[in-house]
Parts: C-alpha cells; structure tokens; sequence
C-alpha cells in the first residue's frame, strides 16, 4: 500500500485502503488521477467558508458531504 504525499499531506489510494478498512463517511479526494483519503487531520489549515456546514465529527474541520476528514479522525 501505497503512501503519498498531496498537498503537503500524507495521503493514501482509497481503493487500496478500502480493501483493510471501511472507509464509508471519510472525506474523499480527487487528485489527478487517483481518489484518495487523507491520512491526518488537517484542522490546522485554513479553515473556508462552508455554507453546507458539515464538520468532522473528530476535528470539527469543514467537509463537503462526510462525517470524518481523515483516516486518523474515524479511527480515533
Ligand atoms: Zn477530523
């Protein structure tokens, strides 16, 4: 299994990772060709405004349409 890096942030493939663990409600990300999810919480960066307003259940980072922001945020 393949870690990289998107972002500054340490990232992993979903499809690899959904094989160990039941991603369901972590935040997806598309980078150029792969979806991914982030290994961390990233509630240090710069927060955007979010009229939707869902949040991390962890971290309270803002999200697009899941419960949790990363792997970390889900397992914890
Ligand atoms: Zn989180």
């Amino acid at each position: 299994m393949k870690i990289r890096r998107y972002l500054l942030h340490e990232v992993i493939n979903r499809p690899d990772f959904q094989k160990y663990f039941d991603c369901s409600g972590i935040q997806g990300y598309q980078t150029n060709k792969n979806k991914v999810l982030f290994l961390k919480s990233r509630k240090d960066n710069q927060q955007q405004q979010n009229n939707k307003d869902r949040r991390c259940n962890i971290c309270n980072q803002n999200l697009l349409d899941a419960s949790y922001c990363s792997i970390q945020c889900k397992v914890f």
